[in-house]
């Protein structure tokens, strides 16, 4: 089977196996596990930004930002396709007791002038007040695209003229980063806080870090322990963190290239009648003939391709860590030969 589902299924590889077993460890509860410490002052510095926390999900990371940001009867504004809106369980209502405000950016990506547009009145007590613009780069539902980092600017001047929070999603950032040669510490400079996942492209089994000042990332722990993502000898996991960021980034290049790759194939079968752009490691495509995406995928199944639907007839492959290019000889022959 070729696995092209999520990035998230990878297995950790030989040499971060062996960092992880001979990792050092402590209590993290206590602030003693020098691994975890080392991971999170690894990530913060990555970025310029003061400090970080491990945890053990990105949800996690992100739904403890938002908690942090926000309070009852205010609100977030993000893009309609959001992970924090669509694949976290409603976690803003159920942890924070905020509101979501939607918007409908190109592909996921919103622009300042959508946030200036719908950022409420603080004054009306009708409303719920504007406390946090949420963004997330590279963007899962817009097939992995990533945002212009001038955009990102002009937003975090908006925020700042208008009080507000800004945190990125950043489940998938160093695949922005790898595509975009844009610089980690501007990121750092412009966002309060950001998620970045471990368990994603740098193909470590679990983990993220959620990356802010001294005093959100104090609070941040508060709110981890309540939602019982207080990890005690955890540095097991946490030197997969650190090999992954020496040693995992720059191959993310390599993801990007197949990607675009199966995207031209995928385009000149006639069983698709369309492919978004392919920016990074995700390929979204749509089936011709109204064809319908669960069928595909099991017809998929069958030839030895495992993907995830995306929608009706839309379907989804990733690239990652353990797809290689006798893997994508193989899909292309396969796609090439598949007929409905
Ligand atoms: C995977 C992902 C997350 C976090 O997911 P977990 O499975 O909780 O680690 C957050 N945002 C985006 C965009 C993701 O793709």
């Amino acid at each position: 089977m070729i696995d092209l589902r999520s990035d998230t299924i990878t297995q950790p590889t030989t040499d971060m196996k062996s960092a992880m077993m001979h990792a050092r460890v402590g209590d993290d509860v206590f602030g003693e596990d020098p691994t975890i410490n080392a991971l999170e002052e690894k990530s913060a510095a990555y970025f310029g930004m003061e400090a970080g926390i491990f945890c053990p999900s990105g949800t996690m990371t992100n739904q403890i930002a938002i908690r942090i940001h926000t309070e009852p009867q205010t609100e977030v504004i993000c893009d309609k396709r959001s992970h924090i809106y669509l694949y976290e369980g409603g976690g803003v209502a159920y942890n924070s007791m905020a509101s979501v405000r939607l918007l409908d950016g190109d592909r996921g990506r919103i622009t300042a002038e959508m946030v200036a547009d719908n950022i409420n009145n603080p004054d009306d007590i009708h409303a719920p007040v504007t406390k946090l613009v949420s963004l997330e780069n590279t963007m899962n539902k817009g097939g992995g695209c990533y945002y212009d980092f001038r955009e990102i600017e002009k937003m975090s001047s908006l925020c700042r003229e208008n009080g507000l929070k800004f945190h990125l999603d950043g489940a998938r950032l160093f695949n922005a980063l790898v595509a975009s040669g844009d610089d980690p510490k501007k990121y750092g400079q412009h966002f309060n806080t950001i998620s970045i996942c471990l368990s994603k492209g740098l193909g470590c089994p679990v983990g993220s870090v959620l990356l802010g000042s001294k005093e959100e990332i104090k609070k941040a722990r508060r709110i981890r322990k309540v939602l019982g993502g207080g990890m005690r000898q955890a540095g097991f996991l946490a030197a997969a963190g650190i090999y992954a960021l020496d040693h995992h980034i720059e191959r993310l290049a390599k993801d990007h290239l197949r990607a675009k790759v199966l995207g031209k194939v995928l385009i000149e079968q006639p069983y698709v009648e369309s492919v978004l752009a392919v920016d990074t490691n995700i390929v979204i495509f749509t089936l011709a003939n109204k064809v319908l995406a669960v069928e595909f995928v099991a017809r998929l199944k069958d030839i030895g391709i495992l993907a995830v639907t995306f929608g009706k007839h839309d379907v989804r492959f990733v690239t990652h860590l353990d797809f290689t290019d006798d893997q994508l000889e193989q899909v292309i022959k396969l796609l090439s030969n598949l007929s409905l």
